[in-house]
This record gives C-alpha cells, sequence and structure tokens, in this order.
C-alpha cells in the first residue's frame, strides 16, 4: 500500500471535493443547455432562412379543431394547404386511393382507407428528370381527440416554410416530391396510398418524415433506413443544429409506436426521420393547440427539414445505401459516426484495457482483487436498492397524485393498454433520479469506510463491461454509450494509478476521464426521460445508477480512505 494520502487532514481534501462537484456541474450544465432547440426565429428574418414565427401562421391555420380522417374538419384544412401550395407556385393535386368510392355516409363514423384524400405537389429540379427525388412528407390530419398542433400540423408547417424558403436560394439539381398526407393517425393509410399506388413513389429517393409524440423538446432524427452510412454522413454534414444517435433505434423499437416511415421502409425507401418528444401529457390531447408548441421546437424541426432538403437537393440520390454505422451528435455542435464493423474490436479493446487497468492497480498496490468483487456486488446492491426504492414510492405516489389530478389515465394511449401521463412527469422522474443517485452515494461512500474506493470502482467499471459487451453483440448502435465512456474511465485510472492518489494530475486525469461519461449520457438520459416516460419510472432507474456509479472511480480520488 501506498496510501501516500490517506493520512492528509480532511481540510487538504476540502478544495478537490468542491473543485470536482463543480467541474461535474459544469459539464452536466452545458451538456443539459446544449440539448435545447434554438432560437425561433421572428416573420421578418431574411427569406432564405427557417422562421418559426411565419411557420406558426400555418399551424394556426391547421390546428383550430380536430380535423381526423373522413371528418368534415378535414376540408377547411386541405383547402388552405392546397391554397399555399398554389402560393408557391407549385400545382397541388389531390391523391385517392385506386379502389376509391365516393366516402358514404358510414365512412364518415369508420374512417378508412377509401376515405384518404393525400395532397401532392411535385418542384422540378435543374437537373436530369431521370434522377431520383427528394420526398417531404408529413400528415394533415389530428386524432379526434385534438387539434394536433405538434402532430402533426407543425409537420405540415415545417413543409410550406421550406418551400417558401428553397425559392429564395439557389435552384436545386433534384426534383422534390411533398407529400402532406391523410390517415396517419387512422393506420398509416396516407403513405400506405402514396405508396402503393402512385406512380411517383419509384422515383423517390429520400424520404425527409417529420413527426410528434408531444408539443415541445429538440428535433430528433431518430430512426433512418437500413444501411444508414451515407446518409448519417449527409446529415452531419447538412444540420446546423444535429441531435442524433444510433441509440434512439433501439429504444424506439420499446414504444408502441410507428409513423409514416415504416411504410416507406417496407416499400423499400431510404429516409430519416424527425420528432420531438417532450410533452406527452399534450401529445393526442385537445391541450395539442397552436399556443402551446414551442416555437423552438419548431424552429429545429424546420431548420432540419430546410437544411437537409437544400444539402440532399444537389447530391445524387440514385443509389444511397452505404453500411450502417453508430454514431451521435455531440452538443449539437458535431456528429461522430463510425462503420458498424468497429464494434466488436472496440469491445475487444475495451476488455484488454479493463483487465490491464486492473493489473496495474493491484501491481502498484492500490486495489485487491477482493475489492473489485466486493465493487461488483456493492453496485448490483446499489441498483435493486434504487430500483425498488423509486418503484415502491411511486407504486404509493402514483396514487395518490391520481387523485390529486396530478396524474392523469390516458386509455388512448400505449396501444390499448393505457397510460398515466403528466404535466410534471420530468420534474417526477428527475426526483426519483435525484434519490436513486443518493442511494448510490450513501452505499458507496458507506463501503468506502471499509474498502478502497479506487478498488470499488474498478468492480462498478466490471458492471460496464459487460454492459459493453452485451451492447456491443446485440444492440451495436448503443454501443458507443457504454464502450468510449469506460475507455475514457479506465484511461483516467490508469494515469491515477501511477501518481498520487488524489493528487492534481490523478485529480485531473479523473476528471477528464469523465467528461465522455456526461457528455453522452446526459443527453441520452432526457431523451429517455421523455421517450419512456412514467410508466417505466423503475426500470429507467437502472441507466441512471449506472451512470451515478460510473463516477466511483473520479471520488476514489477525492474521497480517498479506507
Ligand atoms: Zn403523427
Amino acid at each position: 500500500m501506498t496510501g501516500t494520502s490517506r493520512g492528509r487532514p480532511a481540510r487538504g481534501r476540502r478544495l478537490p471535493r468542491l473543485a470536482t462537484v463543480v467541474f461535474i456541474a459544469a459539464v452536466s450544465g452545458t451538456a443539459l443547455v446544449f440539448q435545447r432547440p434554438p432560437r425561433a426565429l421572428p416573420t421578418d428574418s431574411p427569406p432564405e432562412v427557417f422562421a418559426a414565427g411565419r411557420a406558426l401562421r400555418h399551424v394556426q391555420a391547421i390546428a383550430q379543431d380536430p380535423h381526423p380522417l373522413g371528418s368534415a374538419a378535414e376540408e377547411p384544412v386541405r383547402a388552405y394547404i392546397l391554397a399555399e401550395l398554389k402560393a408557391l407556385g407549385l400545382e397541388p393535386e389531390i391523391q385517392q386511393p385506386r379502389d376509391a368510392r365516393p366516402p358514404g355516409p358510414e365512412a364518415r363514423s369508420d374512417p378508412s382507407r377509401r376515405d384518404v384524400r393525400n395532397i401532392l405537389a411535385r418542384r422540378r429540379g435543374s437537373g436530369p428528370p431521370s434522377k431520383k427525388a427528394v420526398l417531404l412528407s408529413a400528415h394533415y390530419d389530428s386524432v379526434t381527440r385534438g387539434p394536433g398542433a405538434g402532430d402533426d400540423a407543425s409537420g405540415v408547417a415545417a413543409i410550406l416554410e421550406t418551400l417558401r424558403a428553397l425559392q429564395a436560394g439557389p435552384p436545386l439539381e433534384r426534383d422534390l416530391i411533398v407529400l402532406i398526407n391523410e390517415g396517419e393517425e387512422a393506420g398509416l393509410l396516407g403513405a400506405d396510398v402514396f405508396a402503393e399506388d402512385h406512380p411517383w413513389a419509384k422515383d423517390v429517393g429520400v424520404v425527409l418524415n417529420l413527426d410528434a409524440r408531444g408539443n415541445a423538446g429538440p428535433s430528433y432524427m431518430f430512426e433512418t433506413s437500413d444501411g444508414n452510412g451515407w446518409l448519417i454522413e449527409q446529415l452531419a454534414l447538412a444540420l446546423p443544429h444535429p441531435m442524433a444517435t444510433s441509440l434512439t433505434m433501439a429504444v424506439y423499437r420499446l414504444l408502441p409506436n410507428d409513423t409514416d416511415l415504416t411504410i416507406y421502409k417496407r416499400h423499400g425507401m431510404a429516409g430519416l426521420n424527425f420528432a420531438f418528444v417532450e410533452g406527452l401529457s399534450y401529445y393526442h390531447s385537445p391541450e395539442d393547440i397552436p399556443a402551446n408548441l414551442d416555437p423552438r421546437t419548431l424552429q429545429h424541426q424546420g431548420e432540419n427539414l430546410l437544411a437537409m432538403t437544400r444539402h440532399l437537393g444537389r447530391l445524387d440520390l440514385d443509389d444511397v445505401r452505404r453500411g450502417d454505422v453508430v454514431y451521435t451528435s455531440l452538443l449539437q455542435q458535431l456528429v461522430v459516426i463510425y462503420p458498424q464493423t468497429w464494434v466488436l474490436p472496440l469491445m475487444g479493446g475495451a476488455v484488454l484495457a479493463y483487465v490491464g487497468v486492473m493489473m496495474l492497480g493491484i501491481a502498484r498496490g492500490r486495489i485487491r482483487r477482493s475489492e473489485v468483487v466486493a465493487g461488483f456486488g456493492i453496485f448490483l446492491l446499489a441498483m435493486l436498492a434504487a430500483v425498488l426504492a423509486v418503484g415502491g414510492l411511486w407504486s404509493v405516489l402514483s396514487d395518490r397524485l391520481y387523485r390529486m389530478g396530478v396524474i392523469v389515465f390516458r386509455p388512448d394511449l400505449g396501444h390499448g393498454s393505457g397510460m398515466l401521463v403528466s404535466r410534471f412527469d420530468i420534474a417526477l422522474l428527475t426526483g426519483f433520479a435525484v434519490l436513486a443517485v443518493g442511494i448510490v452515494v450513501v452505499i458507496f461512500v458507506g463501503s468506502g469506510r471499509r474498502w478502497s474506493l479506487e478498488g470499488l470502482g474498478l468492480g462498478v467499471l466490471g458492471w460496464w463491461l459487460a454492459v459493453t459487451v452485451a451492447a456491443s453483440v446485440w444492440l451495436p448502435g448503443a454501443s458507443y454509450a457504454f464502450v468510449w465512456p469506460l475507455l475514457a474511465i479506465l484511461a483516467g485510472q490508469a494515469v491515477a494509478f501511477t501518481v498520487t492518489q488524489g493528487g492534481i494530475i490523478a485529480l485531473l486525469a479523473s476528471w477528464l476521464g469523465a467528461v465522455p461519461l456526461l457528455v453522452i449520457h446526459l443527453m441520452i438520459l432526457p431523451g429517455i426521460f421523455h421517450g419512456l416516460n412514467l410508466r417505466m419510472a423503475g426500470p429507467l432507474m437502472i441507466p441512471v445508477v449506472l451512470v451515478a456509479a460510473a463516477l466511483v472511480p473520479l471520488a476514489s480520488q477525492v474521497l480517498n480512505r479506507r
């Protein structure tokens, strides 16, 4: 045992502890701030940019009343969109299903595929007409319960404002096909009618689909077609504020949601899917009104569509499929991309790094094998304690909050099984997360009295290694979220093992080692809190505990007593 700093008086440790807390708070705060949607631009913005102020006018016109498929309220909405497209110099047409009969009175109460009236328009590009086109897709029908400002008047408005901005800029080479479809809410009907029946469907090179499951938050590019390597590269080049990770495909499959991209993909089209997911309590509700739609969200959604259309519109889209990639945006500033073929070698590197760092710690006399084993077990204990505590608290609270009206049961959500929603969902989940982190802190600080935290920290990283291996094998798109933080923390710990524990070099190395963890996971956690929401309150604490416990190696440099 070197134990150089173990005898140091408590006063000398106070400054590094405080500095470490400030550092963690600063990096976390930066990560959280840099995922907010951009500032909404006003109506008098330059003509070639996307301005939420201008797009909001369309949302207000479309989302006045509920206008589900087959309802009379669809007619003024359709007329408005047709007039706006004509005002943009386009020649819109209505597409009806090939086997359409005039909708009888029964169709009003039972909306069906034959009621679908898709609005279609084509803007010719300057290039050869035989080249594949860009398809812009959103749906103009709402659910019966609400007027659908977020879902999906925002998407229609984003397309209209994008078309206007494109006219003010340089011409595109590729054709643009505009599909403002009907019947998405009744079962993705409009997209199906287009893909099955329309001759333009075979001209589509890339689909850009816009939808929503809420009324606020950033616009995520959350789903792609298979073979997305090239498309993600273009996204990285095009988007000014990218929010995209290959992890969302995995999470999205857990949700009982589908969008029109499901249909387009089934018909072999390549594409990108954009949506925002904050504000679940507004989704498909009477309160999904224009005044409740966050203009910054509309700005982000529209800015993504315009930038992507402008970029793809000058590229050859005849063959866009390449190998799948692992990717994540960082702080809305850049997108890190690498081929999926790197995933297993990286996993192998992580295994070697873990074993190497553990052997270094043992050789330097800083940790014992028994402490690593203890850390492995204590993590499991902390995880169980946090999940059970939060699960128990939630079952007690949910009943009470339901009676108080803070939580409401929405039978229409969750594909028939219903869901509990609340306007305070994220506040509640954040409270639960604070409790879970508190449990982790208490358990590990207490265990640190008996075992060295450096040893316990390597035990925790054993779990990170296990999750890295599992993700690399079964969920390669999610593997980046585990392998890079693990490698960085291991690198910090390797440096710490070669210098004085708790010294300035060890501390700096541990700080730097924790940065990828905080930046990557403070983008993922808010996303999955909004996406999975209250019904997953207990299980959502698993990633919270995993992230909190990964800070044990850093804590071992400032709480280094046995
Ligand atoms: Zn929708």
